[in-house]
């Protein structure tokens, strides 16, 4: 099997970015959140594993992004370094907010410390879940000021069944809300993960911009370093998977080694995580989003025996499609 790992090494484009996790420490707490992020918690990653990982990564696989999530990264009193540290090595970033600090005074202040730390994209996560506590005008606010100081900002709007808000509703309050503070709404970017509450995935709703998700867009495109210092497999957001596929090892080169080498995240690579699924056990899965059959497969995953139930053919399918991906 060595020979047909390198092959499928060798097919895959390498990482392309590198997700740091800063914190898992929330301002709010927020009831679908699967990080389990909340003020009570206090872990913060250590600067110089982040500068570290950083370093490697450029060298070891060339990466040109850098993402910071959290939790809130914008807890994690650091931030501006570590954004900063990323630019000045010619790398573009990108942090994911809540948008919390849209209540600042001095917000024209905290966006212009923002641009000086060359961050390239903002992305607020503003949907039904976080509105129960930030004021979608409070996100908003923080997202209109940094897209008018040339931050590409993009607006995530989770949903949820039975009480869903439609785009159009939406445009209405973004309009409204542009309006109040003089800024220009159409430069947002909206777009819509699917609220997934923990454990209560019937609730998810699939709003009409959501496309159906097959692919998974960060397995091996991306690494992802924990707060605790940890490699971990995607910056998916079911735990279960990166628990497996984790490592305090600070080699990246091993780590995606090993990795690239498991025959189960091929698949979920090569298929999607829904035919994957669907190829292990027979069941109607009603899921929305790709993290979720990833999480149905990680919780039956001693059950399988992966080459046995795989056949040839599945093996020569995964090495096309990963091609086919590629190219
Ligand atoms: S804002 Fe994000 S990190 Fe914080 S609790 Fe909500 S989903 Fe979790
Ligand atoms: S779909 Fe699976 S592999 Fe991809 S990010 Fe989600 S949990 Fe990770």
């Amino acid at each position: 099997m060595g020979k047909y790992n390198n092959l499928f090494r060798n097919i895959i484009a390498p990482p392309k970015r590198i997700t740091f996790l800063v914190t898992n420490k929330c301002n709010i707490e927020c009831d679908f959140c699967c990080f389990a992020c909340n003020p009570r918690n206090n872990s913060f990653i250590n600067v110089d594993d982040v500068k570290y990982f950083i370093r490697k990564a450029m060298t070891e696989f060339n990466i040109k992004y850098v993402v910071f999530s959290g939790g809130e990264p914008f807890l994690h009193n650091r931030i501006h370094e570590l954004i900063s540290y990323a630019t000045k090595n010619g790398l573009g970033t990108r942090i994911v907010s809540n948008g919390f600090w849209g209540a600042a005074i001095n917000l024209e202040d905290v966006v212009s410390t923002l641009k000086s730390s060359g961050l390239t994209e903002l992305n607020i996560s503003a949907g039904y879940f976080h509105q129960k506590y930030i004021p979608f005008d409070t996100s908003i606010k923080a997202a209109l000021y940094a897209s008018e100081r040339g931050i590409r900002t993009l607006i995530t709007l989770e949903n949820k069944k039975n009480q869903p808000v439609k785009l159009k509703d939406y445009i209405i309050e973004l309009k409204k809300i542009g309006k109040k503070y003089n800024k220009d709404y159409k430069e947002l970017i909206l777009t819509n993960t699917l609220a997934i509450p923990n454990n209560k995935y019937n609730e998810a709703y699939n709003s009409e911009f959501v496309q159906e998700m097959t692919l998974c867009d960060d397995l091996f495109q991306g690494l992802t370093v924990n707060f605790d210092g940890s490699l971990k497999v995607c910056c998916g957001i079911k735990n279960q998977v990166n628990n497996i596929w984790k490592t305090k090892s600070r080699s990246m080169k091993q780590f995606y080694k090993r990795i690239t080498s498991e025959h189960l995240l091929q698949s979920i690579y090569s298929f999607g995580p829904k035919i994957t699924l669907k190829k292990l056990i027979k069941g109607f899965f009603p899921f929305n989003h790709p993290c979720e059959f990833c999480e149905q497969i990680m919780k039956n995953i001693s059950k399988f025996e992966l080459i046995e139930k795989f056949s040839e053919k599945d093996f020569v399918d995964i090495l096309r499609i990963a091609k086919e991906i590629h190219h």
